[in-house]
């Protein structure tokens, strides 16, 4: 068996020691004699997996006790209509800010709930920069005010916290949380779809203050109603069981790691490698300002575009697999999450430096 450095974007590479304990456990869980995915959600045996899960979430991110965390499915695309739907209450528009494809996506839902006040954008930048707080128009009667902190396919991220006084700040998450710490207090809700730096795909992670539960729009449907799902702990309906397990499993391991400051110093060390190496070499580029530069996923260009699919096929070759960027925008782009790990990162960099030294 050979396992390649995965550079995907979502879903993305899982810890290995995380797929083995899966491994390991995928006929008999803890005695129980079946699967994790044979287990009824309301039993005993996956009822303390998900508590577990919570808690240890929980400790990662520092969760003040006034935040709900629920276990949704959906995808962040979900999320979308229901930031909307759950947070308009008797008001009827709500702020924006448009950092790129994900933001649009975003906006594009809420335009059917609500009047969006684009608050800022970078789009003048070509999505290579994102609006300063000076910049930003906010909107003191927003219901809210809706940010991308990584923007997964432009790989663009804010270098601060958007600052919106009483108006409750959003973030679509996805392909940020867990990578470095964050202060949960200053925000009403954190979203984040698993499939980027959690655990497998069909499970949504939403983060939710307490005061922002319980005013749904009147025809919200049950499943996209916080208060409902909050109030059945995320078993409204049958939950997305195995993935929540897998995450859970994600977050002892880091956890054992040293929590999300170790994850931070890694992170940082990995992207800065390679970093370094586009911006030191003639034939390697990245468009994006470097004060907003994402650590999670990083496009790059080559000199000579006709060589991509060559590069691609002989990054293929090397075990280095999945670094075709984004169709909007071409070129390659390497997702580097938690799960990346270090030799991975350096096997991309040596890969790229020989690849110049033939074709530059
Ligand atoms: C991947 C991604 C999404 C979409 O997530 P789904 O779970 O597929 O709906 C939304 N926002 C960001 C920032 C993403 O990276």
């Amino acid at each position: 068996m050979a396992r390649t450095f995965n550079f995907s974007a979502g879903p993305a590479v899982l810890p290995e020691e995380v797929l083995l304990q899966a491994q390991e456990e995928m006929l008999d869980w803890h005695g129980s004699g079946m699967s994790v995915m044979e287990m009824s959600h309301r039993g005993k045996e996956f009822v303390s997996i998900a508590e577990q899960a919570e808690a240890d979430l929980r400790e990662l991110l520092a969760v003040p006790d006034d935040y709900k965390v629920l276990f949704l499915q959906g995808g962040a695309s979900s999320q979308f209509a229901m930031v909307p739907l759950n947070l308009l209450q008797a008001k009827t528009t709500a702020d924006y800010i448009n950092t790129g494809a994900w933001s649009k996506k975003a906006i594009a839902e809420a335009k059917k709930f609500c009047k969006v006040n684009l608050a800022g954008s970078g789009e003048a930048s070509g999505f290579t920069t994102v609006p300063a707080q000076g910049e930003l128009k906010l909107n003191p009667d927003a219901a809210y005010l809706h940010f991308t902190p990584n923007e997964t396919i432009g790989g663009v991220e804010f270098p601060y916290l958007p600052e919106a006084g009483d108006v409750p700040l959003v973030a679509d998450m996805s392909s940020t949380i867990l990578s470095r710490p964050v202060d949960v207090a200053k925000y009403g809700i954190i979203y984040a779809g698993a499939q980027k730096n959690i655990g497998p795909a069909g499970l949504t992670v939403a983060i939710i203050r307490d005061d922002l539960i319980g005013h749904a729009a009147a025809k919200t449907p049950a499943m996209f109603d916080y208060d409902i799902l909050a109030g059945a702990n995320s078993m409204y309906n049958t939950p997305p069981a195995y993935a929540w397990y897998l995450a859970g499993l994600v977050f002892q391991m880091l956890l054992r790691k040293g929590g999300l400051a170790a994850m931070a110093e890694t992170n940082q060390r990995k992207a800065k490698a390679l970093y370094d190496a586009i911006d030191n070499s003639d034939f390697y580029a990245n468009p994006v300002d470097i004060n907003c530069r994402s650590l999670m996923n990083i496009p790059f260009t080559l000199a000579n575009a006709e060589l991509d699919a060559t590069f691609l096929a002989e990054a293929k070759e090397a075990g280095l697999v999945t670094l075709k960027g984004h169709r909007s925008v071409g070129g390659m782009r390497a997702s580097i999450y938690n799960a990346m790990p270090e030799e991975g990162v350096q096997a991309l960099i040596d890969f790229m430096a020989d690849f110049e030294k033939r074709n530059g």
